[in-house]
């Protein structure tokens, strides 16, 4: 991107709309009081937002005696986001507004080991049917967020080295969208954006979470400081290849991985190991959707399967709480819907196991999201990166200099 010349009564113009996302109006009085800027400033710079429509004046109701204040309000409404979860045979599409309200979303088959550019084809389309169904048109989107089910390195938002998506290591996830959609496009794996979105709804005050998917596979998102860590390659969170410790202190030894290793975590507790334990007692299960059924249908080896792995992801994840100390365990994923079964299992390897100040103010519980968290996390950052005030201040600042410069 050219460097703009910078007006600087209008670059903090992002800084003020930080301030309104919280949704509250305010007068240009409020404004300079909290900003401690003189009141032509903070007009001038509410000027610039309101030019690209992030900003709207109301009339202040509360306004003390005579003619009431215009005051001014975030308009979540000015732009929309696209977001795709996507998993290896469904994907969930959505379109929310700027204050996370969804307007829009379907449940779809889509495999992602047909390949890249005939997923992400599908995800265009299904995008635009969505869009067309709200009357909205794709020059109000401001960006897209993906996830995908799979390691994503985050600095280009490639696929790396992905096990179920043949054909997509190292593809150009966010050109390739990004020149059919018109907007920038955020890419990371889907358990990271479960984690933001399951962080969106604790709100700010938490700071520590951790969200474990327990599906085909097991892994977890990690918010430290309220931000995702995702280490140095991308990698952090890959609590699946731990090697369990049995609750009933036997060996995990002998369980293969898909990774090569034997003894993980991932062999031992998954949907996926638990649907092969099943067949091999002559059970009928391919995955971990069937194993909830089948609890749910009352199968006592079902039940004793899901239970017995909630104690394992709790033996592993009592020590990630001694290391980490979250305030916030979140446990998501097919399996999760297994309810207390598996989260009876967890709380138990956890307090027992983890040091009593790490557990003291400790909340283990089930996703809250469920099916929607990643849609909702991909969101959450897309809508964290257009509106970051350093965002906004270089969209007004290009307004200003061209008239014509798309927005967002
Ligand atoms: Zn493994």
């Amino acid at each position: 991107m050219a460097v703009m010349p910078q007006d600087p009564q209008i670059a903090g113009a992002g800084a003020l709309l930080a301030i309104l996302r919280d949704g509250r109006a305010r007068t240009r009085a409020e404004l300079a009081q909290l900003t401690g800027l003189a009141r032509s400033t903070v007009s001038q710079r509410l000027d610039a937002l309101m030019q690209d429509g992030w900003v709207v004046a109301t009339e202040d109701a509360i306004s003390s005696g005579g003619r009431p204040a215009a005051a001014f309000v975030f308009n979540e409404s000015v732009r929309v986001v696209l977001t795709a979860d996507l998993g290896a045979t469904h994907a969930r599409l959505a379109v929310l507004d700027l204050g996370m309200s969804v307007l829009a979303e379907r449940a779809v088959e889509l495999h992602v080991d047909r390949g890249p550019r005939d997923t992400l084809g599908r995800v265009v389309a299904e995008f635009e049917t969505l869009l067309a169904g709200l009357g909205r048109e794709l020059a109000q989107v401001c960006g897209v967020g993906v996830g995908l089910p799979g390691p994503v390195d985050h600095g280009t938002g490639r696929p790396a080295n992905p096990p179920i998506m043949p054909g997509w290591d190292g593809f150009p996830v966010p050109e390739w969208l990004g020149e059919r959609l018109g907007a920038p496009v955020l890419v990371d794996n889907d358990v990271n954006i479960m984690a933001l979105g399951e962080h969106w709804t604790v709100g700010q005050d938490t700071d520590h979470l951790i969200f474990i998917k327990i599906g085909t596979g097991i892994g977890c998102g990690i918010i430290s400081g309220r931000r995702l860590h995702r280490g140095a390659q991308g990698a952090a969170g890959d609590v699946g290849h731990i090697r369990a410790v049995l609750a009933d202190g036997g060996s995990a030894g002998d369980a293969v991985c898909r990774c090569g290793n034997i003894g993980c975590l991932e062999a031992v507790a998954s949907g996926a190991s638990m649907a092969a334990e099943l067949r091999a007692q002559g059970v009928a299960a391919d995955g971990s959707r069937d194993v909830v059924a089948l609890l749910r249908a009352g199968d006592t080896r079902a039940a004793r399967l899901i239970r017995q792995a909630g104690r394992e992801v709790g033996g592993v994840m009592a020590a990630i709480v001694n290391f980490f100390n979250p305030s916030v365990i979140v446990i998501g994923g097919d399996i999760a819907d297994a309810g207390e079964h598996v989260l009876a299992g967890v709380r138990e390897a956890i307090y027992s196991r983890s040091l009593p100040l790490a557990t003291q103010h400790l909340t283990i519980r089930a996703s809250r999201l469920g099916d929607r968290a990643g849609v909702i996390g991909a969101a959450a950052m897309v809508v964290e990166h257009v509106l970051a005030p350093d965002m906004i201040d270089q969209s007004v600042q290009a307004r200003a200099v061209d008239p014509a410069a798309p927005v967002g």
